[in-house]
């Protein structure tokens, strides 16, 4: 069987208020998805079909996972993700039937989304991959071009790499929008520390504006890693402090936000540093 496959069904608690930036790509997601979920018949009264799926694409951790799963909160679908890799990772055969069965069960609960992480990774261009890869993609797309006119379930994929997907998932008809998700600028990082922190006791002396004009190349993950790491700092000197600071009273302060910055580099920078 399957492990931890079911769990990954089960509502997700993210909402658009866990979402910093992207506002506008947000508003993309939102046009094409909310609608034909919660309202389908719109769209047979309009005579047109409703779209199937979304394309989000760009580097990793800017919150592609955290769009398709807000969605599906706020329109109380079904979210049933499918790994790439994990797919790919079954006997002959497996891949396809899986991704059937994933489909299925979809239907049985629509409304639902299906999310696939790293869809490059079982639809790359047919002619760069296998026996078993081109038979995979070939069932995707019969699979989405199934999806039923009714609209109640829509696709979103996720990639790093949309240059290597195999150009007949991104004909018409299959993804009906490509929304790049990108590094976020100034303003962005801002929104992003401002999740990340709201639940935190913040001292009154950091700066969160500061903060973000000084994390350029930071993307949403990088960034929730900092405020985690500002919060362990805070936790390791009220530690050392013994009975002196109570729990209760701990706040994170400037302080140990430059520790963090210390430790905490870009993933992009990781990247670059790994290839050089
Ligand atoms: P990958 O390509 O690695 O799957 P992704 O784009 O799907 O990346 P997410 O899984 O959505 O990235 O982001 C990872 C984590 O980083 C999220 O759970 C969230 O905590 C944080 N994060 C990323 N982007 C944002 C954002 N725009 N606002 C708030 N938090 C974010």
């Amino acid at each position: 069987s399957v492990s931890g496959g079911e769990d990954e069904d089960a509502p997700t608690g993210v909402t658009y208020e866990d979402i910093g930036g992207l506002d506008e790509e947000l508003d993309l997601v939102r046009e094409m998805i909310e609608l034909p979920l919660s309202e389908p018949e719109v769209f047979a009264h309009l005579g047109v079909d409703p779209p199937k799926g979304v394309l989000l694409h760009g580097p990793p951790g800017t919150g592609k996972t955290l769009i398709a799963k807000a969605v599906a909160t706020e329109v109380d679908a079904t979210f049933i993700t499918i790994s790439g890799p994990e797919i790919m990772s079954k006997f002959k055969g497996e891949s396809e039937e899986k991704l059937r069965e994933k489909f299925e069960e979809a239907r049985q609960n629509a409304p639902a989304i299906v999310f696939f992480d790293e869809i490059d990774s079982i639809a790359g261009k047919r002619d760069d991959g296998g026996d078993v890869e081109n038979r995979v993609v070939g069932q995707l797309l019969s699979l989405m071009d199934g999806l039923a006119a009714r609209g109640d379930v829509i696709v979103i994929g996720a990639t790093n790499r949309v240059d290597s997907l195999d150009p007949a998932l991104r004909r018409g008809g299959r993804f009906d929008r490509e929304i790049e998700i990108g590094v976020p600028n100034e303003v962005g990082r801002r929104e992003i520390l401002e999740v990340h922190t709201r639940r935190m006791p913040l001292a009154e002396d950091v700066d969160v504006d500061r903060l973000a004009a000084r994390t350029h190349g930071f993307v949403g993950a990088d960034l929730e890693s900092l405020a985690k790491e500002a919060a362990m700092t805070a936790l390791r000197r009220a530690r050392r402090g013994g009975e002196t600071i109570s729990f209760g009273e701990l706040e994170v302060t400037r302080e140990d936000f430059e520790a963090a910055m210390a430790s905490v580099e870009p993933s992009a920078m990781r990247e670059y540093v790994a290839e050089a």
